[in-house]
């Protein structure tokens, strides 16, 4: 259950500002996620949760159109829960 928290402490869900971006993929092609993470847009999702956080994504976007938000408050939430 450690690993699950620590997991879910590092996630990060990501928005893409739409009209910066300029369709390169570039966030997709250095994406390490071994599923499918993309967006309707042929960008990394942006309303699923992404617990590897490396942030290659953000930092190879050229117009930085991608900007995020981290999930720790949830993470708190589920570990009040189980106390
Ligand atoms: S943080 Fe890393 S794993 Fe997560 S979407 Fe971005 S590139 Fe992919
Ligand atoms: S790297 Fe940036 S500009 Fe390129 S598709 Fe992804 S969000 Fe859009």
């Amino acid at each position: 259950m450690v690993s699950t928290l620590a997991k879910q402490q590092r996630a990060v869900k990501f928005n893409v500002i739409w009209q910066a971006c300029i369709g390169c993929s570039a966030c997709v092609g250095v994406c390490p996620q071994p599923r499918p993470f993309v967006s309707a847009f042929d960008t990394i999702a942006v309303e699923t949760p992404c617990e590897i956080a490396c942030m290659r994504c953000v930092e190879v976007c050229p117009t930085s159109a991608i900007t995020f938000q981290k999930l720790q408050h949830e993470a708190q939430a589920v570990e009040e829960a189980q106390n």
